[in-house]
């Protein structure tokens, strides 16, 4: 299994990092988890297109985890060659923003569909919500589904990919919680946001002091990664970016985890088979 970060940024806009978005590789799927800025550009970056996805998966409908899913799916509609079911899972609410998606595309689907003779149909779409404790299958790949504490956003989840003798945790955003410690124990890797609270408690912003709340910290991400035994940390969806040169020292914050930790820029990839970072 190959882990690839397409977008490491967060809400901040950062001409270097897209939006989060995470992409699991197995040898039956490409799955996609959030869909930030930037995903489909990001995707390129990694030699595939939408219509090679096995689908998409979302943590949480925060507008950064979310916000170009509006590209994805009408990237992959005009570009299959035929009718292509694109399915997206997430949880509780996804159906009613995959609809309002659907709603804002509305006249540009009617363009396409009355320029194009090969076009009868808008985007088809396959939504299924999940809830902790349940697991779904996409791409032949089982994953099994567990609540973050990313409160007051409810819900949130994070995924479980098993394949083989392997696993991945994409935890998403929030703190340190019980369920999460559940679903990544003994995990290959698990990537998790994070934030640097030394840093950001440094800036006089009310609403960026909110934020430390419901992020884990880089201590945080540590603590969990070495409770639940994992071969590796993965950091992504950094606050604030890092300063080129300074991944040093977000290594060294994570210094109670022994495994193996990375991070880096967009299209950093980790392949579990080799456990080699490029
Ligand atoms: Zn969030
Ligand atoms: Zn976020």
């Amino acid at each position: 299994m190959k882990i690839t970060l397409l977008g490491t940024g967060s809400p901040l806009p950062n001409p270097d990092r897209s939006g989060p978005a995470t992409l699991v590789q197995t040898t039956h799927a490409n799955i996609l988890f959030d869909a930030g800025r930037g995903v489909v550009m990001r995707l390129a970056g990694a030699q595939l297109l939408p219509i090679m996805l096995s689908g998409v998966v979302l943590t949480h409908l925060h507008s950064d985890h979310v916000c170009d899913l509006n590209d994805v799916i009408t990237t992959h509609w005009v570009m299959s060659p035929g009718p292509t079911m694109l399915r997206i899972v997430g949880p509780v609410g996804t159906m009613d923003f995959v609809e309002a998606t659907l709603a804002s595309l509305r006249v540009d689907i009617g363009y396409r569909i009355d320029h194009h003779a090969d076009l009868n149909e808008g985007p088809l779409l396959e939504v299924l919500e999940v809830h902790p404790g349940e697991t779904f299958t996409i791409g032949g790949e089982t994953v099994l589904v567990g609540a973050t504490d990313h409160r007051p956003v409810e819900p949130s989840l994070a995924y479980r990919i098993e394949s083989g003798e392997q696993s991945i945790v994409i935890a998403g955003d929030g703190v340190p919680c019980a369920s999460l410690d559940e679903l990544v124990k003994g995990a290959g890797a698990y990537v998790q946001t994070v934030i640097r609270d030394d840093l950001v408690k440094q800036v006089p912003s009310a609403r960026l002091q909110d934020i430390l709340d419901y992020h884990s910290s880089v201590e945080q991400a540590a603590d969990t990664a070495r409770r639940a035994g994992v071969q590796a940390l993965v950091m992504t969806h950094y606050v604030p970016a890092p300063n080129p040169g300074s991944e040093d020292e977000w290594r060294a914050l994570a210094s109670a985890f022994e495994g193996l930790i990375v991070m880096g820029s967009d299209l950093t990839s980790l392949d579990l088979d080799t456990m080699n970072v490029t």
